[in-house]
């Protein structure tokens, strides 16, 4: 009567008899479907949460990857506006030295001396 409970199956292919937790009869080998099956299904229940969790790891390395790549892109535009507004700087100041040097080329032309050249003159 006790042994009612545990769920004895008889093998199709040696009749043996054995427990259906076993999956596979211990005698000649022969999986009983049903109990195959639900292993086979609960393996397959197994790969997919794996997959699953690889597919949120996956979504989770992407958008990190987005996220690198506009943190790439911000910092590439911030170092354009910065060669940009160097540049600018930089003409500007040679425009600057250019119109200096022209003022103080007419100066001498002029038969001025620049105030250098006075202070030179002093020493
Ligand atoms: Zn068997």
């Amino acid at each position: 009567m006790e042994k009612i409970k545990k769920k004895i199956i008889v093998c199709s292919t040696c009749a043996a008899e054995y427990d259906i937790s076993l999956v596979r009869c211990p005698y000649c080998g022969t999986a009983y479907a049903p109990a195959e099956e639900n292993e086979y299904m609960g393996q397959l229940e197994d790969i997919r949460e794996e997959l699953e969790e690889h597919k949120e790891d996956g979504n989770k390395s992407l958008r990190s990857g987005l996220g690198s790549v506009v943190r790439i892109i911000i910092l590439v535009a911030v170092v354009i506006a910065l060669l940009l507004f160097g540049t600018m700087w930089l003409s500007g100041m040679r425009e600057k030295s250019e119109a200096e040097r022209q003022k103080e080329e007419f100066l001498i032309n002029q038969g001025v001396k620049t105030q250098q050249e006075r202070m030179t003159d002093d020493m």
